[in-house]
């Protein structure tokens, strides 16, 4: 593996959407150090919390639509400033891309995104990307986890990393049955499974299970594999992105 897309979402980025969860943030960045300046993988960040980020600095309703964008924009610079700050203990420059779904479709906006992005990986920075939710209003992304898959397949990654709020895909939602068992490998996600109403854990989450199989979905069409594991300890992401023992979490190949 070259190059890698880490996804980490809402509900590990922010202690309820309301404040940034350094503690946690923290521990993402030593991983991705770990796999830039050790394992010398090219990788590239999907971030979400902008809002959460932004709600620390204004208290606007988030249920109103225009609010939620204006505190995405407070909040994308913040959130920033703090990855900013945790890398450059790593000697890592930081930089910014902001997407809506149209950029994908046209064919200058991509090649100009490619561009650039191959200039950035050569030069060792990371790149950080979010949906630029100030001007975003098309469904067609909508969350992070389909940005993020667009992302690995259209800037030729070799695999997505999601990091949730859960260990992995799970036979059936693990918070309402307690039988249910997580499935390690799968290679294959039925139509009923994709057309599920999305079922995020918290009322701050976007995407909930649905939109990480979507992903998915969209990535195995494309033979490129996805792996969903927890962001809130990253220890079976480190098994196996840095040492390539997949211990727990799924693989979707
Ligand atoms: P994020 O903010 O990282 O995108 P979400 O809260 O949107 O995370 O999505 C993850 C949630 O999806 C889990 O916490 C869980 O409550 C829910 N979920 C529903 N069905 C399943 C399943 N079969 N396996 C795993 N998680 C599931």
């Amino acid at each position: 593996m070259k190059r890698l897309v880490i996804k980490v979402g809402t509900a590990v980025l922010t202690e309820d959407n309301k404040k940034l969860a350094l503690e946690r943030i923290q521990n993402l960045v030593n991983l991705i150090a770990k796999l830039k300046n050790e394992k010398k993988l090219e990788v590239i960040l999907v971030s979400s919390g902008a809002v959460g980020a932004g709600y620390t600095v204004l208290k606007l309703d988030k249920k109103i639509l225009a609010n939620k964008q204006t505190l995405a924009a407070i909040g994308q610079p913040k959130l920033m400033k703090t990855y900013q700050n945790m890398f450059e203990k790593y000697e890592i420059p930081c930089s910014q891309l902001l997407f809506t779904a149209d950029d994908f479709d046209s064919r200058k906006r991509l090649q100009n995104a490619r561009n650039v992005m191959e200039i950035l990986l050569e030069n060792k920075v990371l790149p950080i990307i979010n949906e630029n939710d100030i001007i975003s209003t098309d469904e067609l992304i909508g969350d992070n986890d389909q940005l993020a898959a667009f992302v690995t397949y259209y800037f030729k990654a070799d695999m997505l990393a999601i990091l949730t709020d859960i260990d992995g895909y799970y036979d059936k939602n693990p918070r309402e049955y307690e039988d249910a068992k997580l499935q390690k490998n799968i290679s294959f996600i039925s139509c009923e499974e994709l057309e599920k109403k999305p079922s995020a854990n918290s009322q701050f989450a976007t995407g909930g299970i649905v939109t990480k199989l979507k992903a998915a979905d969209f990535l195995m069409q494309n033979n490129i594999p996805m792996y969903l594991s927890s962001g809130f300890n990253l220890t079976n992401a480190y098994d196996f992105l840095v040492e390539g023992n997949h211990k727990n979490g799924t693989i979707f190949q």
